[in-house]
């Protein structure tokens, strides 16, 4: 599901464009991977949905609009409940980027950060 080849290992994150620091774990994405800080951001915003910036510098901001670009992570813009009727999608966007991830990408990235780091200190 995951391309994490060499290259993707030292691509800039989708939302902040800064490039990994040393040993740093990032959840990867088709179009690139999101570092800890930007997810949670992510975690933060789609709670709360006011705008901020990454530590990167660009423009955080929150949509839940189904015209609006999908989440590039699921490819989805709305949620289909289990009766067929369409709930609206949190997401974060950034127009420097052009990146999306929904509330759901960001639980599973953010899930994935944390088993990676719990991995790296039970050595
Ligand atoms: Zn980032
Ligand atoms: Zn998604």
């Amino acid at each position: 599901m995951t391309n994490d080849h060499v290259d993707a290992r030292l691509a800039p994150c989708r939302f902040c464009g800064r490039r990994p620091l040393p040993g740093q774990y990032r959840a990867p994405g088709p179009h690139g991977p999101i570092c800890p800080d930007c997810l949670e951001a992510g975690l933060l915003l789609v709670r709360d949905r006011q705008p901020r910036r990454s530590l990167g510098g660009s423009a955080l901001r929150f949509s839940s609009d189904p015209q609006e670009k999908a989440c590039e992570f699921c490819g989805r813009r709305e949620r289909r409940t289990f009766f067929g009727f369409h709930r609206p999608l949190r997401r974060m966007n950034t127009t420097e980027g052009d990146a999306v991830i929904c509330a759901d990408c960001l639980d599973r990235s953010g899930e994935l950060i944390n088993q990676a780091v719990r991995r790296r200190s039970s050595h």
